[in-house]
């Protein structure tokens, strides 16, 4: 391994200039006017994949192509690892909010500035980098590596799982490892021990068959604005809790060592609060912010859309109002069920004289590790070396539904190892990278791959 590591260190100035060239295809993959550089991307990854010692091929799936990456030659009693990432990019808009041009890397006291540098560009050259220190440092690799990354992730990953079907055996592996997230602070390397997953549904009220005279009408027939009101009023009691009959029977428990570790980490309630601008901090009584955040569910509503909201008044009975309503889930929720189970919540409690339609948008699984096993303990061990500290083990209160997938189709479980660090404005204008953890992060994946190497052999 210190063939391997030696070969990082010395080659840090190339392996950041490469970066800046992966950063500079604008690998948009939700604009068509694009998809020739997301194809670029696609095709670039391919041949660095190739110039580190893999064999590689880009796969054209019905959207844009799947690049992947293999290198077997560990022998049978070796493990194989699937690493997985996505080379294409958010839209940078508004561009005129960026200092610096969102596909023209620029490096500001000591970070990296650009579209993709930390979701999830930077993040997956990075495993591309170990994997060349390894073969090309070392002239070897202690695990069987596959590597997929699809240029879909922005948009839904809509064709990964098809795929992931398809390839299923050319795929096998015995663990899934994913770099597209954060560290829980600067110089403190975090493993994910859980996803929330959504059911997303979009509720419509109407009443009559049209716009009518509010003077004419209002005080004979319903109104749909206030119905709807009332309707979502009825989703969370006085304690936070979503009211919904069953929402909470899937709902897994957490272990007493989880809640314990969250309570146990660095976390800044008042800099929460006063970065998010909100004047306090509420939700479901009885949790803590982060397990707020992390481990249970919720109900918000995303948009609500009814009557007359131009200048002036208007005296206009509504003739419909329709609210975006999203739950975050956490095991075992079914987003399916849970959509089917608010269908049934809003029937019930609909007020007279209006008529209730819910349509369900989409979906994805919570996610949950077990954090206990040899994956994780040869994470712990790669991470700490690399950055001198402890890693900490943290939830993510968003999706990614392709982790379930990966899970359930190829049966190995998932290791998500993060290097982006809060505030790194993914989605946002002026993302940014840290070099520090890029090359720390380079030196944590060639420890990883030793690790897994050794905990997870056959
Ligand atoms: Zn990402």
């Amino acid at each position: 391994m210190a063939d391997a590591l030696d070969y990082a260190r010395s080659n840090t100035e190339r392996f950041r200039e490469e970066l800046f060239d992966f950063l500079r295809i604008p690998s948009v993959s939700a604009r068509s006017e694009h998809d020739g550089d997301t194809e670029k991307a696609a095709r670039w990854l391919a041949e660095r994949l190739r110039a580190a010692g893999l064999t590689s091929e880009v796969i054209e799936t019905p959207g844009h192509p799947v690049v992947l990456g293999e290198w077997r030659d560990a022998g049978p009693e070796a493990p194989t690892v699937l690493i997985y990432g996505h080379y294409d990019v958010q839209p940078p808009e508004p561009l005129d909010l960026w200092t610096s041009p969102p596909f023209e890397p620029t490096v500001r006291e000591g970070r990296i500035y650009a579209r993709g540098s930390a979701d999830d560009k930077g993040q997956l050259h990075m495993h591309v980098k170990a994997l060349e220190s390894w073969l090309q440092g070392a002239g070897t690799l202690p695990i069987n590596v596959v590597v997929v990354a699809e240029g879909e992730e922005e948009v839904g990953s809509e064709n990964l799982a098809p795929f992931v079907e398809k390839y299923r055996e050319r795929l096998a592996c015995d663990a899934v490892v994913i770099s597209d997230s954060a560290m829980f602070d600067e110089g403190l390397p975090s493993l994910l021990f859980s996803l929330r997953g959504l059911a997303y549904v979009e509720v419509h009220v109407r009443a009559a068959k049209g716009d009518l005279h509010s003077g004419a009408y209002g005080g004979a027939v319903a109104n749909p604005a206030m119905a709807l009101a009332r309707m979502l009023a009825t989703l969370h009691d006085e304690n936070g809790r979503v009211t919904i009959p069953g929402f909470y029977d899937q709902v897994k428990e957490w272990d007493a060592d989880t809640r314990s570790a969250i309570a146990g980490l660095p976390f800044d309630e008042e800099r929460f609060r006063s970065g998010v601008g909100a004047p306090g901090l509420t939700g479901e009584a009885g949790f803590s912010t982060l397990e707020r955040l992390w481990i249970r569910p919720t109900c918000e509503v995303n948009g609500l859309l009814s009557g007359y909201t131009g200048e002036g008044a208007k005296t206009v009975l509504p003739a419909k109002a329709m609210a975006k309503v999203s739950f975050r889930l956490v095991p075992d929720q079914d987003p399916k069920r849970i959509a089917r189970l608010m269908e049934d919540h809003l029937r019930a409690v609909k007020p007279e004289g209006v008529a209730v339609e819910v349509v369900e948008l989409h979906g994805g699984n919570p996610w949950r590790a077990d954090p206990s096993g040899p994956l994780f303990d040869a994470a712990g061990r790669a991470l700490e070396q690399a950055f001198g500290a402890t890693p900490v083990l943290v939830g993510e209160g968003g999706s990614i539904p392709i982790v379930g997938d990966f899970e359930r189709i190829l049966g190995a479980p998932a290791l998500l190892v993060g290097f982006a660090l809060p505030g790194c404005n993914m989605h946002a204008p002026d993302e940014w990278f840290t070099i520090d953890n890029y090359d720390r992060g380079i030196g944590a994946l060639v420890r990883l791959y030793d690790e897994l190497g050794t905990s997870l052999r056959g």
